[in-house]
C-alpha cells in the first residue's frame, strides 16, 4: 500500500536528540541528501504527485525548503520562489509573522514573484506546529495565488500542525512519532 521507496527514505533520516536544545528530536535530512537514491526517490515521489496538477509556482521555505523545492519546480515546469527569513531579499517584499516557542519570526516574499491566478505548491522539509507553513500560505494568498497543497518530507503528527493549514491539504512522506 505504502510506496516501497518511502521506507528507504525513512531509514536515511538521522534523528539527533536534544538539538538545537534539550527535548527536541531534530530530524536531519542532510543524510537523505548524501544518498543519491533516497534523494532522487524523495523528489520523484513529489514530482509524480504534482506533474499533472497545473502547478505554476513552487514556493520553498528557507532553508531546507530550498533543497527540495527547486528540483521539484524544474521537473514539473514551474517557477521557484524563495520565502526567506528577514532582510535577505533585496527587492520590495511583503512579510508574515509567526509565533515561535520563544518570540516570533517572519517570512518574506518578493513583490511581483507570485501573481493573481498562480497555482502554488509550498515545500519545506518538515511540519511541526504548522506555524511556518501557515505564514507561507498567507503570503501566497495575499497576492492572489491559490495554494493547491503543502508538501513536506516529514510530519510530526502529535503537534497537529495540519490544523493550522487553513484547510489546505498536506502531503508528507514520513511520520515521526
Ligand atoms: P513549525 O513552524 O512548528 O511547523 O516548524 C517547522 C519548521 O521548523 C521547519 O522549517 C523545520 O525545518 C523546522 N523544525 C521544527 N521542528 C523540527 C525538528 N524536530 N527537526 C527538524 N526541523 C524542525
Amino acid at each position: 500500500e505504502e510506496d516501497p521507496r518511502i521506507n528507504g527514505i525513512k531509514t536515511k533520516i538521522r534523528v539527533v536528540p536534544d538539538f538545537p536544545k534539550k527535548g527536541i528530536m531534530f530530524q536531519d535530512i542532510t543524510t537523505v541528501l548524501l544518498d543519491p537514491k533516497a534523494f532522487k526517490d524523495t523528489i520523484d515521489l513529489f514530482v509524480e504527485r504534482y506533474r499533472d496538477k497545473n502547478i505554476s509556482v513552487v514556493a520553498g521555505i528557507e532553508a531546507r525548503g530550498f533543497l527540495f523545492g527547486p528540483p521539484i519546480a524544474l521537473a514539473i515546469g514551474a517557477k521557484f520562489v524563495p520565502l526567506r527569513k528577514p532582510k535577505k531579499l533585496p527587492g520590495e517584499t511583503i512579510f508574515e509573522e509567526y509565533e515561535l516557542e520563544y518570540g516570533s519570526d517572519r517570512l518574506e516574499m518578493h513583490v511581483g514573484a507570485v501573481e493573481t491566478g498562480d497555482r502554488a505548491l509550498v515545500v519545506d522539509d518538515l511540519i511541526a506546529t504548522g506555524g511556518t507553513l501557515c505564514a507561507a500560505i498567507n503570503l501566497l494568498e495575499r497576492v492572489g495565488a491559490e495554494v493547491v497543497e503543502c508538501a513536506c518530507v516529514i510530519e510530526l503528527p502529535e503537534l497537529k500542525g495540519r490544523q493550522k493549514l487553513k484547510g489546505k491539504p498536506l502531503c508528507m512522506l514520513v511520520e515521526y512519532r
